[in-house]
């Protein structure tokens, strides 16, 4: 197995960030893509992951692959201990009151439908109103247009101000006593900003309304603690966290998950089953039918383990310096224009370049190596809002160094020059 070189640099609480060392635990971040150095700018698409995930996955496969929870041998004990203490890391790692409240879904598209087809079937009715805002990616945004239409229900968004920032005023004047949910993202895929989460959950629950935050893009980049925060409903995915594909979490208040009607049916989801009805599992397990992703769940135990050794609050800083570094080198290219200048921002720098579509710039930047994304980023009316169908988005992690940032940008002027 191959040892997390950060581990060493890391492991006595020491708080100095070595880059480096976190890039050589990043076995992809070593390759050359078109002959160029891989420059992995694509962070909110995906992560990479490291050995520590990758090491994991092929462990599992290797000494103790079985199905989970239904087994009497010794593999089937040995792989339903691995998955549970994964769900006890999730559980820690967002600060929950009880591996309870963790469910296993597929990711955070699978984690909101599930909230939109159990809770909100159950919960919502003709003429209430589900809040969200300009920002959402569509995976907040569908399903609860899905449900409105289902339900007769009305679906309202908050404004953002020229910055990118929700405009806080606005959000509360649209909640009233027939709003029965509030979701908002934690961190906007598209442009980076970080919204008030906490204070938004406050205005929600007073206006007796329940919350659910998108957490995928907020979990890589800074701390995540549900109970402080108050949410009702958090998810992220997998993949996003140096995780792998197929794994997500959606977290939920016990009250709230407990009072939630099944969505799935088969599998071990059931307590007792007859030809005629089926009883059903307590949460988590009444959320889970099927096999579930064990190996991914597991790896993503791992994933959050990793993290937590190099300390995320270590990570948020580092990450926080390159943003405004990075911020500030971007502003250097003649004709670059940053879509979302909030005073609180994650990881995201969003962009067009005049007189040139962000599509050509992904492809130019492909050429030398540069994994960027052109596109609307499945947040179109956010887009929308700035005018625009379309923009290059360059978004950072921790593995991420100013000397890649400084590439990116004498790549872009080369462009513009
Ligand atoms: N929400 C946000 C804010 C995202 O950035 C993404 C993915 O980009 C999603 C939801 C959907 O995540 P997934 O495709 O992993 O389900």
């Amino acid at each position: 197995m191959s040892t997390p070189v950060s581990y060493y640099f890391l492991a006595e609480g020491c708080s100095y960030f070595d880059v480096h060392a976190i890039r050589r635990d990043f076995p992809i971040l070593a390759q050359r893509v078109n002959g160029y150095p891989l420059v992995w700018l694509d962070n909110a698409a995906t992560t990479q992951k490291p050995w520590a995930v990758i090491d994991r996955l092929s462990s599992f496969y290797a000494h103790e692959n079985s199905n989970i929870h239904r087994g009497a041998h010794q593999l089937a004990r040995q792989a339903t201990e691995a998955f549970e203490a994964a769900r006890e890391t999730v559980a820690r790692f967002l600060g929950a009151p009880s591996s309870n409240t963790i469910v296993f879904v597929r990711g955070t598209t699978e984690a909101i439908n599930l909230v939109a087809q159990t809770w909100g079937r159950q919960e919502v009715g003709a003429g209430d109103e589900i809040v969200i805002t300009y920002l959402e990616h569509h995976s907040n945004l569908v399903p609860w247009q899905m449900l409105a239409a289902e339900k007769g229900a009305k679906l309202l968004a908050a404004p953002v101000d020229d910055t990118g920032q929700v405009m806080f005023d606005r959000y509360v004047s649209l909640l009233t006593p027939r709003t029965r949910l509030v979701a908002f993202a934690h961190v906007s895929n598209a442009l980076g900003t970080v919204l008030p989460v906490r204070e938004m959950t406050a205005a929600a629950h007073a206006a007796g309304a329940r919350v659910l935050i998108d957490g995928a893009q907020a979990v890589a980049h800074m701390p995540v603690d549900v109970t402080t925060l108050d949410a009702d409903f958090y998810t992220f995915s997998g993949h996003k966290v140096f995780g792998p594909t197929g794994i997500g979490v959606l977290y939920g208040k016990p009250e709230v998950l407990t009072a939630m009607p099944p969505w799935h049916g088969g599998g071990s989801m059931i307590r007792d089953v007859t030809l005629e009805r089926a009883t059903y599992q307590d949460p988590p397990a009444r959320f889970e039918a099927g096999t579930a992703s064990i190996a991914a769940a597991i790896a993503l135990g791992a994933a959050l383990d990793y993290l937590d050794r190099l300390g995320v609050a270590n990570v948020a800083r580092y990450e926080h310096e390159l943003l405004a570094y990075a911020t500030g080198a971007m502003l250097t290219v003649p004709g670059l224009r940053l879509i979302g200048t909030a005073q609180e921002k994650a990881s995201v720098l969003s962009f067009v370049l005049n007189g040139h579509h962000p599509d050509e710039i992904g492809t130019a930047l492909d050429r030398h190596g540069f994994a960027v994304r052109s596109g609307h980023h499945c947040a179109l009316p956010i887009l929308r809002r700035f005018g625009l169908d379309a923009t290059v988005r360059s978004s950072l992690a921790m593995y991420n160094t100013r000397d890649e940032v400084d590439r990116l940008v004498m790549a872009l002027s080369r462009l513009t020059g």
